[in-house]
This record gives C-alpha cells, structure tokens and sequence, in this order.
C-alpha cells in the first residue's frame, strides 16, 4: 500500500452508511478511481466541500493494488466551477459530461488528455447560455472521448469501401462513420451535412472536411443542425461504445430546453 496524490475531477459522489461517501474521482495520473471518503457526511467532516461534483481538487488516498475502492485520506479544492451550480444549462451540461466520463473510461487507466478535455469543458460550462452550440460542446466532447479510447467514427473515407466518399450517401451507424453515394445505397443511413461532418472531424482531431457533394451546404465553424449531430454522435456511442445506454442528465437537459424555449433569444430557429 502507497500514499499517493492526485489531481482529480470529482465525477459521483454517493452516500455509503452513516456517515461515509464513496466518490469516484478522475485523477491526471492514476486515471478514474473509487474512493471511500470515512466521515465525509459528519458535522465535523474533513473534507469539507470537496468531494461535491464541479470541482477539481487535490486528492490523497491509500492506494492499495489488489483493490479497486481506496480509503481517501484527504481532498483539498482547487478550483470550484461555481457557475456551474447556478446556471441550469450550465449544470445539466456539465452533469451529463461528468458522467459521460465516469460511465465509459475504464478504471485506474491514466488518460491526461482527457483530463484537459473535461478541465476545458467545466471551464466552458461556465459561459453556457441556451444556446444551440453549448450541446454541440457536449457532443464534441463526447467524441473527443471516445477517440481516446480508440473508437473514433471514420471520417476521412468511406467506412465501407475505404475511397474517397464522394459524392457522401450519409453516417453509417453500424458502419461507423461516413459511407459513399454507393455504399450508402440501400442501407439505413442518417444526414451527413457539411458542416456536421466538420464538426465531427475537428472533435476527433481530423483537419476540417471541404464541402463534398453533402445533403446541404454549411461552412466551417458554422453551427451544426443540433437534431442532426445529437442523432449521429448518440446512435454512434449507443452501437460501438459498450455499456453505453445514453445520459440521464442530457435526458434532464432536454426537459429542460422544451421547458425554456421561449425565453432564449436565437434557440428556437437553430433547433
Ligand atoms: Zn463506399
């Protein structure tokens, strides 16, 4: 058994017992790990605020090989996204990444990048305000995920037949990733705009697509048809990503832009 630090995102927080939480914690160094925190729910707890969701910490914990929950020593904030705890968009947002994270990454596999990715994401979960591209954020990151853990969409060629897909038939699901007019004959497919398949490329580190013969035009940079992205990014992780069975905070998310969709200026007409 070693004493060990980390700089870690708190992804759960669970009461266990009396007086006791079990966290699960993504560290920079020992990746995602389960943690019993003793005494965290007692009026004199140690921790203080540091083992609720939204913030990076400092952690120091027993770490003992042959088990998969360690006893957590102690846990210091950072960083709290405070923004985050008041902002419903921001908070659904930042929920679902959270546990997008803590349901697909294996445990104690260090993934740094991904660490940078949500550290990047929290931050920007800070300045979310309704509109269209904070989902496209999330779905970004989602992606951006995935291709770390080596389940990137093909992107840059037919998912099927290997050419070059012009002129582009749609995203294949079971394919996973982009098919040719040809390829695409016949099967189920789902829209593939350009500015889409743009997006999708610079998420999973892919330089951006030119405009190749797609269902509709769309520059670069531009917003994504949010129906269209959440549909191809979702029935990608639900078919090649095991265990993946959707979020319940995107589903809370939904609920809650159905609710508002009025009130945000702009949200109405980029759907
Ligand atoms: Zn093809």
């Amino acid at each position: 058994m070693a004493i060990v630090e980390d700089q870690a995102f708190v992804l759960r927080s669970l009461r266990y017992g009396e007086t006791s939480r079990i966290v699960t914690a993504l560290g920079r160094t020992f990746g995602k790990v389960h943690l019993i925190a003793k005494g965290a729910r007692g009026t004199k707890s140690p921790f203080g605020a540091s083992l609720d969701p939204f913030s990076r910490v400092q952690i120091v914990f027993y770490l003992k090989k042959s088990r998969t929950l360690h006893l957590l020593k102690a846990a210091i904030v950072e960083k709290a996204y405070e923004r985050i705890l008041v902002h419903p968009e921001a908070y659904y947002l930042a929920s679902a990444a959270l546990e997008f994270v803590q349901r697909v990454l294996p445990d104690e596999d260090p993934v740094p990048r991904v660490c940078d990715a949500l550290e990047r994401f929290l931050g920007g979960c800070e300045h979310a305000n309704g509109a269209a591209g904070d989902e496209q954020r999330l779905r970004a990151f989602q992606l951006h995920v995935v291709a770390h853990l080596g389940y990137a969409p093909q992107l840059d060629r037919c998912a099927r037949c290997g050419r070059a897909p012009q002129p582009r038939g749609g995203f294949g699901v079971s394919e996973g990733g982009l098919l040719c007019r040809r390829c695409a004959g016949g099967r189920q497919v789902l829209p593939l705009t350009d500015a889409t398949l743009s997006m999708l490329r610079r998420a999973v580190g892919l330089r951006s697509a030119r405009p190749a013969g797609g269902t509709s035009s769309g520059r670069s940079g531009q917003l994504t048809d949010r129906k269209e992205l959440g549909d191809i990014v979702e029935a990608f992780l639900r078919y090649h990503v095991t265990g993946y069975q959707g979020l319940k905070s995107l589903r809370g998310f939904s609920e809650w832009r159905a609710l508002t969709e009025d009130l945000v200026p702009g949200r109405r007409t980029s759907r």
